[in-house]
């Protein structure tokens, strides 16, 4: 079957005693067995069934299968956010002593997973050039743990070749861990670009337009402890699974998935090229670069599309003159919301220096190449015409 029927389709473990068509939202903390030896079996891992919803629960177990039958993965994970699910993969791969190789150019708040959280526990980050790979040779040790890359960054929209390191990676015996939230694994096969452990932020494109908070670990069964540390030490000590209800949303989302991210990613190609069409005209002089991965003249466009096929995402980047530029533009919407978050149904607008980054210091915002003069844009299923009128009438005015 294609991926958009088994998106559709995926069978229930059990049979549902009324035969409803969408998965139940099963909110219940505990379940009861029939024999004690039942129970046994339950809690000791014998069999994959569920006691106690804080580990495993129906309606995110078949959220997780759903995640399974479209990637081929060997194990999913679902979390209440995509922050979750990175500090549970990291920990699981890393320890006192260990290091992380990984990019100058993450998400802020993994950055200060690794920068802050983790280094309290005596786990180094190398903040490196990823697509440097001798750089990326000479930063391996005895005492590295894994390389942990984003897709596509945001907001630099730098791509790494995956094939690539995975070679440096696997030589080495290190994992891969890549976090795709940015290019949805419907419409490319990280496994087949040698990632061994993707993360998600299931909250962007998967929620089905900001329903609900979510992350996923996709584990492809290469580094056994990943699901021997998540599965039976992490889901019970953390205490950090998806709830019922954003599963059952998250499911939903599943269903429209594809159909949502190729529309919201040819709206966004559409604007690029209509906005790249206007650089240096008259009345567009405060537009100095549109940045989107699927424009040919993007420097990694032609690996972006070897990796993750025709599809460049719904995430534009532009630079404006100057900050302020960039204040009067996010005051003058009047259709793009001035909000966070990304691949939400409505488009989205945001300054990415003064608010995600906005309490990191100059040093780390240099250091990590986010610029004063950057809006981020994530596109959503609007005409693209009315998307295009509002920011002309928003640089026009500012
Ligand atoms: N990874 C990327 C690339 C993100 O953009 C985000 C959030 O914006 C996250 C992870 C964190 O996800 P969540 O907000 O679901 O915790």
């Amino acid at each position: 079957m294609k991926k958009q029927t088994i998106a559709i389709n995926t069978p229930f473990p059990h049979n549902d005693a009324y035969g409803s068509l969408s998965m139940p939202v099963y909110n219940t903390c505990a379940y009861e067995f029939a024999t004690a030896a039942d129970m046994t079996a339950a809690f000791t891992g014998k069999v994959l069934e569920p006691d106690y919803s804080r580990t495993m629960n129906p309606t995110v177990t078949h959220f997780e299968d759903r995640v399974k039958a479209l990637t081929g993965a060997a194990n999913v994970f679902a979390f209440n956010s995509g922050m979750a699910a990175i500090h549970n993969i990291l920990i699981t791969l890393t320890a006192t002593g260990k290091n992380i190789i990984t990019s100058r150019h993450l998400f802020g708040n993994t950055y200060s997973l690794i920068s802050k959280t983790l280094k309290r526990f005596g786990v180094e980050g190398r903040f490196i050039d990823l697509t440097n790979l001798v750089e990326v040779e000479a930063a391996i040790d005895d005492n590295t743990s894994c390389i942990f890359l984003e897709i596509i960054t945001n907001p630099q929209m730098e791509v790494a070749d995956l094939n690539a390191l995975s070679e440096i990676a696997h030589k080495h015996g290190l994992p891969l861990v890549a976090d795709t939230t940015m290019i949805p694994f419907i419409v490319f096969n990280s496994y087949e670009l040698g990632v061994d452990v993707e993360v998600v932020s299931s909250t962007k494109y998967l929620s089905g337009g900001a329903t609900s908070l979510g992350g996923l670990v996709i584990d492809y069964g290469t580094f056994p402890v990943v699901n021997e540390r998540i599965r039976f030490e992490f889901l019970f000590n953390l205490g950090a699974y998806m709830t019922p209800h954003a599963a059952y949303m998250q499911t939903l989302g599943i269903e429209t998935l594809n159909s949502r991210y190729q529309l919201q990613s040819d709206n966004a190609l559409q604007l690029s090229r209509r906005l790249y069409e206007k650089l240096g005209k008259s009345g567009w002089t405060k537009l100095t670069s549109i940045n989107y991965i699927g424009l040919e003249s993007h420097p990694s466009h032609d690996l972006a599309q070897r990796q993750f096929g025709p599809t460049g995402g719904a995430m534009i980047t532009i630079d404006l003159v100057d900050e302020s530029a960039c204040y009067d533009f996010i005051n003058n919407l009047k259709l793009i919301h001035r909000a966070t978050n990304l691949f939400d149904n409505r488009s989205l607008a945001i300054h990415p220096y003064s608010t995600i980054f906005g309490n990191f210091s100059q040093e780390e915002k240099s250091m990590m190449d986010v610029l004063p003069t950057t809006i981020r844009l994530s596109i959503g299923l609007e005409d693209v015409d009315d998307l295009f009128g509002d920011i002309q009438q928003a640089l026009l005015n500012s």
